[in-house]
């Protein structure tokens, strides 16, 4: 069975909520009749609500970029997956700017994966080596840390979606090679048919995140390990984030 690309975009610390829906506005016809291809935005917490009116009856999806372990209680600041549930179907956990600039320990986005999870949320986990760890040749022990840690509590990955993210490609207009890309997917393809068995693993679908654009994802999509992108900067610009999907669309 083939696997249904995904293009989803983080929005990250962008947009108000007149932008979100401006932004959203100008995607939806263009988007709505690509059926081949999920299309996900990921806007700010704010603008999910107003989002999710927007967006109800198309199938365009929306997700979350981050979200807490626990279902409610005194976590200032926070926002439980409780709250998300039936406004959300996607949540970014672990990117690597929840790892490395909010210290979120491997052991916390296990925790928020099997949260997600337990109240029907997909969650898309991010894994993906620094610069420094690429150069020390650490990329497939970083990684598979993270993949085990992430999956620690999780038994189906039936809606479990993977992102790999080079922390070094995220947002430097310097992305992997495609080949590079494509061999650690292949790896973490591996691990996952170790653990879930090799139809599990051949029905996961792992995504590349790493300046992403117009210009370089068709090469990526060639790549037989690659189901979709991740997608930031690129993502903000109806343009893009739409070339990016039609793209992906010409792969199916
Ligand atoms: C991201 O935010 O996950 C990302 C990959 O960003 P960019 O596409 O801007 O590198």
């Amino acid at each position: 069975m083939p696997r249904t690309p995904i293009v989803a975009g983080n929005w990250k610390m962008h947009t108000t909520v007149p932008e979100a829906l401006a932004l959203v506005e100008v995607m939806r016809s263009a988007l709505e009749p690509i059926t081949t291809v999920e299309r996900v935005v990921c806007p700010p917490f704010v603008a999910l609500w107003p989002l999710h009116e927007r967006l109800r009856g198309t199938s365009i999806r929306l997700g979350a970029q981050n979200v807490y372990s626990e279902e409610k209680g005194a976590y200032t600041g926070e926002i439980s997956p409780l709250m998300l549930a039936g406004v959300v179907d996607y949540v970014i956990i672990g990117h690597s700017e929840r790892r490395h600039l909010f210290g979120e320990s491997d052991e916390l986005i296990g925790r928020k994966v099997r949260a997600a999870l337990a109240h029907g949320l997909q969650p898309i986990l991010c894994v993906g080596e620094t610069l420094a760890e690429n150069e020390a040749g650490a990329t497939e022990a970083v990684v598979r840390r993270q993949l085990e840690s992430g999956l620690a509590e999780v038994e189906s990955l039936e809606h479990v979606v993977l992102a790999y993210e080079p922390v070094w490609a995220i947002g430097t207009g310097r992305p992997a090679t495609p080949e590079g890309a494509n061999a650690v997917m292949g790896r973490l393809r591996e691990l996952i048919a170790v653990r879930y068995g090799a139809a599990a693993a051949e029905a996961m679908r792992i995504l590349y995140g790493g300046s992403v654009t117009p210009e370089n994802f068709p090469s990526f999509m060639a790549m037989p390990e690659i189901d979709g992108g991740l997608v930031g900067g690129a993502s903000l610009k109806a343009d893009s984030f739409v070339a990016l999907v039609r793209q992906a669309a010409a792969t199916t």
